[in-house]
């Protein structure tokens, strides 16, 4: 199978890369990304020297260099986006740029060459947001974006499942909960958490650090996909969480716990404008329909995280400024 994989330079792109090109021998993986603050080819430097791997640094919206690589692939994997909520108030455009028109590039051409399947990565940031007493979402939960990022990744699992209803492209959607791992830019939580920690500076928290998201280590996710990409149904959408619901300070805690630093550690900052209160995600379809469920427990995989950014300080000091 060739696979193309759009923001494979990225956190969990790059981390599925190395989770197909190890797990199938037979597979070859294209990854097309714009390297923009957040993609670091460096991250699949190990496979510099493997014909199954290749690299090409180019943008979704580059109609042109888009059709010539889906021509040569039989699958697209599509993780490329802006991903961060804070530069998304700031800075819209980009979101509405590669969110809705890049995916909507990418929809065009896997229609004229006819994909075997399109699976489209999104969140489940695009449910809203739970109250504290709210069942967690699920494939069949309306949805309620709230920001620019969550917005523009709503917009484009429409799209997404408008080419499957119109045209027949096969595609399939995957929603996940929050990620944390190795190679994750120092932007969010977990890696900056634990970067700051290492160079010695407090950890900020928003508000009053309840806000509730569910977490899941990032090779369960990459599993997750791996799963939908060779048993998912096409026309289905697939929820995937890690039974992980913690509140941001919680996570923290772990962190400073796991650093053997205490809560003088931390200082609180003005909440974000809109930030949503709580999520949590049900995985019952993803895991009674096709078998996945996470592995790697919150606690094992802060410790795991922790150790890797510890050892890999090269990787991250420079993109700290
Ligand atoms: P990331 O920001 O780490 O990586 C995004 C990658 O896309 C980068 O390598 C970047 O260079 C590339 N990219 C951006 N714009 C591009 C363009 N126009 N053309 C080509 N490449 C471009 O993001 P991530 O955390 O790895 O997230 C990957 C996907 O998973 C996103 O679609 C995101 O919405 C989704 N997701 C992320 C999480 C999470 O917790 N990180 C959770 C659920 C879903």
């Amino acid at each position: 199978m060739k696979l193309l994989v759009t923001g494979g330079s990225g956190f969990i792109g790059s981390n599925f890369i190395r989770h197909i090109l190890d797990t199938y021998k037979e597979y070859s993986v294209t990854n097309l990304d714009a390297l923009t603050y957040a993609g670091d080819e460096h991250s699949l430097d190990m496979y510099n020297n493997d014909i199954r791997y290749s690299f090409v640094k180019g943008d979704i919206c580059d109609t042109r260099l888009v059709d010539e690589l889906v021509s040569e692939c039989d699958c697209i994997v599509h993780f490329a986006a802006e991903s961060h909520v804070d530069r998304s108030i700031t800075e819209p455009l980009a979101f509405i740029q590669t969110n809705i028109i890049g995916t909507y590039i990418l929809l065009e051409s896997a229609r004229k060459h006819g994909m075997k399947r399109f699976h489209h990565i999104s969140t489940d940031e695009v449910f809203g947001q739970l109250t504290e007493v709210d069942p967690p979402f699920s494939e069949t939960t309306p949805y309620d974006p709230r920001s620019p990022y969550s917005a523009t990744k709503a917009s484009s699992d429409h799209l997404v499942m408008a080419y499957f209803h119109t045209y027949g492209l096969p595609v399939t959607i995957s929603n996940c909960s929050n990620n944390y791992g190795p190679y994750q830019f120092p932007e969010k939580l977990v890696p900056l958490a634990i970067t700051n920690l290492i160079l010695g500076k407090k950890v900020p928290v928003y508000g009053d650090g309840m806000q509730v998201r569910d977490w899941l280590y990032v090779e369960d996710h990459c599993e997750a996909i791996d799963v939908i990409l060779h048993k998912g149904v096409l026309g289905e959408t697939y929820c995937i969480g890690g039974d992980g619901e913690k509140k941001n300070k919680e996570v923290v805690d772990a962190i400073l716990f796991t650093m053997d630093k205490d809560a003088s550690m931390i200082s609180y900052v003005t909440d974000r404008p809109g930030h949503d209160r709580r999520y949590a995600i049900s995985h019952n379809k993803i895991t009674d329909e096709l078998g996945w469920s996470p592995k790697v427990s919150f606690e094992e995989g802060i410790v795991k995280t922790v150790g890797w950014y510890k050892d890999n300080i090269l990787w991250w000091e420079k993109k700290k400024s």
